[in-house]
């Protein structure tokens, strides 16, 4: 039975590139008939904050990726504590009193040798007296994983064969001195007690799965598959870390993005299938391919998420967007037409309103020099409202006999004296919407 989870630390807003990852493991479990756990990392007092829980959950529940069950590291510190204690028992956890100032000096100092900036252990060679004595000075140290110095190895879901030398790593620190439990310990042990069999995440936890790897084994677990899908970057390739804070879900969700747009997005980029709009989290759950996925880091570009949000707009019937076009105002008798018109020229539903603003209000007249004696004898066979479907026919036919203009140089100078606008909708549909007609003060 597949299991997975999306597991956000509740000290922001999601973004785009959190998305990926909840995605991913959201259509792996779907795909399988699997369970979607949805896990909040917040041993962090501090930092984690509950309108960030909550903030999470709405912006999940808006994409539809719905979850079977929620936990709480901050619930299970106790099942942490455990795990503690037996690595403990077993000889792979030692207490270190290293201030960040000395650790930083050993960085620097095998730096400067030109080789790996790896904690060097000196903990592990302290007597129970000097470390007694160290705990008075300095209060509790951090309690560190001994690491097996082995390679570690797995056959990553997206980046194939990988394996780790684990000498080149620090032994992972999973206590603070103020007795946090740290994501690393908190996250094997949730992995193994909730029977996760796939994770995937972002690229930049390779070196945190090796060492999980072989914490998971030495409190008797078995490793889950493990799947690395590359960071995203800006259209350029620059980091986004810097924006991410402008492409958080409720960002786009403001924007007017459709949540049907973003998963196809998201579903597909940085793979070799193409991107295509898609509906239903169903159909999107059954192209999903993890394997077509690679490595290398996945341009961003939130652009690419308006042609998609336009599309699935223009298929849409009145009833769904019912609701938006009463809340401009439009008379209910009105909607009908004021939808099938406006569809096709809208890139996000906010973009109904500017059309209703011009429907209802009209727009200053866009009246090039040479067509002002054309506009204003035009104006002055305009006539009275309400127009219908027949008004702009008739009007340019008399237009025509009047002033003897035809085809562009009779229609265009209309239009832009009408809607301020060079292109449109169908002016034959645009007239019965029409409210007023700012043009018509220029008749001459
Ligand atoms: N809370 C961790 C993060 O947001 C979870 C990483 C993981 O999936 O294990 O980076």
């Amino acid at each position: 039975m597949t299991t997975t989870r999306f597991a956000p630390s509740p000290t922001g807003f999601i973004h785009v590139g959190n998305l990926r990852t909840a995605l991913f493991n959201y259509l792996i479990a779907r795909k399988s008939g699997g369970t979607f756990i949805l896990r909040i990392d917040d041993t962090d007092p501090e930092r984690s904050k509950e309108h960030y829980v909550d903030a999470i959950k709405e912006d999940l529940e808006w994409l539809g990726l719905t979850w079977d069950r929620v936990e709480r590291q901050s619930q299970r510190l106790d099942r942490y504590h455990d795990a503690a204690d037996k690595l403990r028992g077993i000889g792979r956890f030692y207490e270190a009193f290293e201030t960040p100032t000395e650790l930083d000096l050993k960085r620097k100092k095998l730096l400067n040798m030109g080789r790996p900036p790896v904690y060097d252990r000196a903990a592990l060679a302290l007597s129970e007296a000097e470390k007694d004595k160290l705990r008075a000075e300095r209060g509790n140290g951090v309690w560190r994983f001994k690491l097996d110095q082995q390679r570690i190895e797995w056959a990553d879901g997206i980046l194939g064969d990988i394996s780790i030398d684990a000498a080149s790593v620090s032994d992972p620190v999973l206590i603070r001195g103020d007795g946090q439990v740290l994501y690393t310990l908190a996250s094997v042990v949730d992995d193994t007690e909730m029977g996760v069999t796939h994770v995937v995440r972002g690229s930049d936890h390779v070196t945190n799965t090796a060492t999980q790897i072989q914490i998971i084994e030495a409190l008797g677990g078995t490793a889950p598959a493990f799947a690395h899908h590359s960071l995203l970057t800006g259209p350029q390739g620059e980091g986004l870390s810097k924006r991410l804070g402008t492409l958080s879900l409720r960002d786009l969700r403001e924007r007017g993005i459709e949540p049907e747009a973003l998963l196809s997005l998201m579903a597909r980029l940085g793979s070799s299938q193409p991107v295509e709009l898609r509906l239903t989290l169903d159909e999107i759950a059954e192209g999903f391919d993890l394997s077509q996925f690679g490595s290398a880091p996945t341009k961003f570009d939130e652009n690419d998420l308006l042609p998609l949000t336009a599309r699935k707009l223009h298929g849409l019937p009145l009833a769904a967007v019912a609701e938006d076009i009463a809340a401009l105002g439009v008379p209910a008798d009105k909607a009908e037409l004021f939808w099938s018109v406006t569809r096709e020229n809208i890139v996000t539903r906010h973009d109904l309103k500017d059309w209703w603003q011009l429907f209802s209000e009209g727009r200053e007249p866009l009246v090039a020099e040479e067509d002002r004696e054309f506009v204003a004898q035009a104006m002055a066979l305009l006539p009275e409202g309400p127009f219908d479907r027949d008004t702009w026919g008739q009007w340019t036919t008399a237009v025509k006999e009047a002033t003897g203009r035809k085809g562009k140089g009779l229609f265009m100078p209309l239009r832009k004296a009408l809607t301020g606008q060079e292109r449109g909708p169908e002016m034959a549909d645009v007239m019965p919407l029409l409210q007023k007609v700012p043009a018509r003060a220029l008749a001459g």
